[in-house]
């Protein structure tokens, strides 16, 4: 039987309680049912077509129903879907520890599974409050950097400052302290938020147990980037005073910025990596935790010394999520994904020249696979991004803008025509509709 999309956006509306979604706005705005998806497109029940610009969430790094990552998991599935990952293990989560622990900066040796960003940021920062527990330091406080996101469970909002998200559960969070985010890209402002944190430290440093950032760039506190000589100074300061830091590459990592770890630009060591989203190239839910030898012996001894990190999650180190993972890193292997970004992220800055001209846009700024194009302070009531939002889907763009900041972050499989069609839209629609 053949549906439209006008009936399954009904019996959608009936059932399915959306995320982060007002359910009211769409009384006005249809949801639209994706059929099927093929590369950058996704396909919707009344045969449209749209560029996925932000790779679902940006999630989907090698586009969707990639040939490669299907047959890896098909031959997979008839082998094993899935096992418990207490007192077993598999073939797919030893090979992608092995891998990861490869491709990571060096010290960060151990992996630990779980099966969503959220979930890693939760255990990086029990393990780094039973860490210093083990080695008879308590330390209860938590340390982030103003406008951070790093997901939306208790323990994650706590240390995230995105108010839209976390005004509501104040009282329900954990203590964290803020230090300011450099301001900008410049190495004056990381100079001057390093001063901040230094002073932050000398009050509080031996009551902090791990400091956490997104390196770089901040995803979704508007993709605010900031100059690499801060993780630099982070990482110093931080070892210092005998701090983690913890960097969260959920939404950085797998060459989104150009490298494969936003934090090899920094050339730093961190004691914990998170990373989820496009770990498994959009496929399937997974995220791991990395760490060092020394946080992992810590917690190693006889177990009536009660150190053990008695952490679990029921999909830990799924097997067809662990698959996918593997077949994603073979692409960048394959098809050297790091170098061809560089000339994709070219393209895309030179698409972006002219709308500097534009009155309503505030400034325009590009790292690797994000390009961010920031308009001026609009009144958030007036949600400038939403109208940007229609105007570019019935162009056949999916494009969804945080606030006032249109970003364009494809898959990474994209081509320059279609990049262009991307900017061409969000141009008119900038034009047209503000
Ligand atoms: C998305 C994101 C998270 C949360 O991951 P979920 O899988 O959505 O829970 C955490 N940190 C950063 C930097 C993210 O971008």
């Amino acid at each position: 039987m053949e549906f439209s999309n006008k009936e399954l956006m009904q019996k959608d509306i009936n059932y399915i309680w959306h995320p982060c979604t007002q359910m009211k706005d769409h009384e006005q705005i249809p949801i639209i049912p994706i059929k099927n998806a093929k590369g950058v497109y996704l396909y919707d029940f009344d045969g449209n077509k749209y560029i996925d610009a932000i790779s679902s969430w940006w999630v989907n790094i090698f586009g969707h129903s990639n040939e490669y990552i299907n047959n890896k998991i098909k031959d997979q599935l008839d082998l094993l879907e899935h096992v418990i990952l207490a007192g077993f293990t598999h073939k797919p989560a030893i090979d992608l520890a092995e891998k990861l622990v490869k491709i990571t900066p060096d010290g960060l040796n151990k992996v630990f599974y779980a099966d969503n960003g959220s979930s890693a940021v939760e255990i990086a920062l029990k393990m780094s409050y039973h860490y210093h527990l083990n080695v008879n330091d308590k330390r209860t406080l938590f340390l982030s950097l103003s406008n951070s996101y790093h997901g939306e469970t208790i323990g994650a909002l706590s240390v995230g400052d995105v108010e839209l998200y976390k005004k509501t559960y104040k009282p329900l969070l954990l203590k964290c302290i803020q230090t300011p985010v450099p301001k900008d890209q410049t190495l004056q402002s990381a100079n001057d938020a390093l001063l901040s944190l230094e002073n932050i430290l000398k009050k509080d440093g031996s009551s902090i147990s791990a400091f956490i950032v997104e390196p770089l760039v901040q995803g979704a506190g508007g993709m605010h980037m900031y100059h690499e000589e801060y993780l630099r100074g982070a990482r110093e300061l931080t070892k210092k005073y005998g701090i983690h830091l913890i960097v969260d590459e959920i939404m950085t990592g797998f060459g989104r910025t150009g490298k494969m770890f936003a934090c090899e630009y920094a050339k730093i060591e961190p004691d914990f990596m998170t990373l989820s989203k496009g770990l498994t190239g959009g496929y399937l839910p997974l995220s791991v935790v990395m760490t060092t030898d020394n946080v992992y012996n810590a917690f190693y001894c006889d177990y009536n010394e009660f150190k053990a990190f008695l952490h679990s999650h029921s999909y830990t180190g799924n097997t067809l999520a662990c698959t996918a993972a593997i077949a994603t890193l073979e692409i960048f292997e394959k098809e050297n994904t790091i170098e061809k970004n560089v000339e994709l992220s070219r393209h895309m800055k030179k698409n972006m020249a002219r709308f500097d001209n534009l009155k309503n846009v505030k400034n325009c700024r590009i790292l690797g696979m994000i390009a961010v194009i920031e308009l001026t302070e609009i009144d958030v009531k007036k949600r400038v991004g939403l109208k940007i939002y229609e105007y570019a889907l019935s162009r056949g763009v999916l494009v969804r803008p945080l606030g006032n900041t249109i970003y364009v972050m494809p898959p990474f499989i994209i081509t320059k025509d279609e990049i262009d069609t991307i900017f061409d839209t969000i141009y008119n629609a900038i034009v047209e509709k503000l």
